[in-house]
């Protein structure tokens, strides 16, 4: 069993996502802010939106859906796979999360490269490299960037493999994410969606759970459990 899960799954945490409502800070659309040249342009304005989102995610739980794949994954064999940067997985107890974007919770050096874990809120700014001194920038992968290749390459095998495939609040529109769930269909899975409405996923899902994560992604596992019994053999 895959999990996919994007901004949306975070939503009822009180996590923005950047589409559709709360998709502003300040002035600024959050699209235009995760981006290479904003950083390039002004850093600090990108630093000073990066710590507004550490300090209200320091501040928000898992949800109910968060929490029902940590337990999920004790009593099956499931790979999670999320394009969120807000640890919020992990929170909930997930391990081995294959996170494409990224973590907000760490930095990376704009000259070494090198990475390092930070969960400072507030963060002084700007932060800088412990070891050369020069600017770090948050270790997400920002639009137009490229994916972390071991990662990708994981999530694209595990979709390859999967049985049943779900995807959890992502709009389907960032690549190469998005194409997961049309590897996963094309390979024989089983797609599910679950988002509060269609998206370009919706067309080839074999199943469609329109409605919030913390109602459905409960919804669906207990008719997951219900149907799939041999899934849920631990490994
Ligand atoms: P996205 O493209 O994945 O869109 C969010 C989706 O969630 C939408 O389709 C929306 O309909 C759905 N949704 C909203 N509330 C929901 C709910 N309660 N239950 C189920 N579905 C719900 O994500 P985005 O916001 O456009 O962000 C783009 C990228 O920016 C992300 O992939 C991520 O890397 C980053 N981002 C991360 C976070 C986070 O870590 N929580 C938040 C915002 C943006
Ligand atoms: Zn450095």
């Amino acid at each position: 069993m895959v999990v996919l899960t994007g901004a949306g799954i975070s939503a009822e945490s009180g996590v923005p996502t950047f589409r559709g409502a709360g998709g502003l800070w300040r002035e600024h659309r959050a699209l235009d802010l995760a981006t290479p040249e904003a950083f390039a342009r002004d850093p600090d304005l990108v630093w000073n939106f990066y710590a507004w989102r550490r300090e209200l995610i320091a501040g928000c739980t898992p949800n109910a859906a968060h929490l029902s794949l940590a337990d999920l994954a004790t009593r099956s064999n499931l790979t999670l796979i999320t394009q969120n940067v807000d640890g919020l997985h992990q929170a909930a107890g997930s391990t081995n999360v294959l996170e494409l974007h990224g973590s907000l919770w760490r930095l990376r050096c704009t000259a070494c490269r090198q990475t390092w874990a930070d969960r400072n809120v507030p963060l002084l700014l700007p932060p800088t490299c412990p070891d050369c001194g020069s600017l770090a920038r948050p270790d997400v992968v920002w639009f137009g960037e490229q994916l972390p290749r071991a990662t990708l390459n994981a999530a694209k095998e595990s979709a390859r493999a999967a049985a049943v495939f779900a995807c959890i609040g992502t709009s389907g529109l960032v690549e190469p994410a998005a194409g997961l769930a049309r590897i996963a269909h094309e390979f024989g899975a089983q797609v599910v969606e679950i988002n509060v409405e269609r998206t370009p996923l919706s067309a080839f899902a074999d199943r469609v759970y329109e409605g919030p994560a913390t109602a459905m992604v409960s919804r669906w596992i207990s008719e997951v459990v219900a149907g799939n019994l041999d899934l849920l053999d631990p490994e």
